[in-house]
């Protein structure tokens, strides 16, 4: 029930303005530039909304741990990090600091869920940061375990909460988290995928100080000791 009003949402916002522009119900050109605008974000957060129910629903019916083994870089996972984000961090002028052992492991399930694992988690990082704030990534091995830390001087989680961001569409609600553009699936899809690969994440934080997440992945070997 969840998800059918969080797809309703937009489908109302798009059906209503587009039937507003069908009906030339529109001022001047700006102003249709303006619905189209909105009907363009709309459309944009349906899109993201349904990748990430999908992207559940796999999760849901994967239960055992497809058998493979993959080789990644510490490397190339800070690197395509600094790719894939360079352009927020630089529109919020945030600091960022990358601190990696730089190993080559082996892991025996998807690489690419490690990726989204830390996208996401890295991702909100940004957005709960308010401009000029700062970020700190680490990445180390330890025990055959891949741990990542990523640190924010962000907005913060409240104690009473923490638990529940974990859960499926859950967003803080606090104002300025809400003004901020989610699904609040994200973190659903990282403790799925962690719980699959017998991963950890942990969270230390406080409302306006910042938030501490801290990420373990068992590995199945290193290569560089
Ligand atoms: P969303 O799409 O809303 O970001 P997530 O599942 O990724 O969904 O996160 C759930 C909620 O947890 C967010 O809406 C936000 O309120 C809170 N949250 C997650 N990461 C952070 C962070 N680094 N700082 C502050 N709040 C956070």
């Amino acid at each position: 029930s969840n998800a059918s009003h969080e797809l309703k949402t937009p489908l109302t916002i798009i059906s209503g303005f587009l039937e507003t522009i069908s009906l030339k119900r529109f001022k001047n050109e700006t102003q249709l530039f303006y619905f189209i605008d909105i009907i363009e974000k709309e459309v944009n957060r349906l899109k993201k909304l349904v990748y990430d129910l999908l992207s559940l629903a796999t999760l849901e019916n994967t239960y055992m741990q497809i058998n493979r083994i993959e080789e990644l870089s510490t490397k190339k996972i800070i690197l395509n990090l600094q790719k894939i984000f360079s352009e927020l961090i630089l529109e919020k002028n945030l600091k960022v600091t990358w601190n990696y052992e730089d190993k080559e492991i082996f892991i025996n399930f998807k690489k690419e869920w490690l990726e989204i694992i830390i996208q996401n988690i890295f991702e909100n990082s940004i957005k709960y940061t308010p401009e000029y704030g700062a970020i700190d990534v680490k990445i180390y091995i330890e025990n055959f375990k891949m741990i990542v830390v990523i640190s924010d001087t962000g907005i913060g989680i409240a104690k009473e909460n923490q638990n529940k961001i974990f859960e499926r569409f859950y967003r803080e609600d606090l104002s300025h988290s809400k003004a901020i553009e989610g699904t609040g699936l994200g973190l659903s899809i990282v403790k799925h995928m962690l719980d699959l690969v017998q991963g950890e994440i942990y969270l230390e934080s406080e409302i306006n100080i910042g938030s501490k997440f801290i990420v373990e992945i068992p590995i199945s070997s290193i290569k560089n000791i």
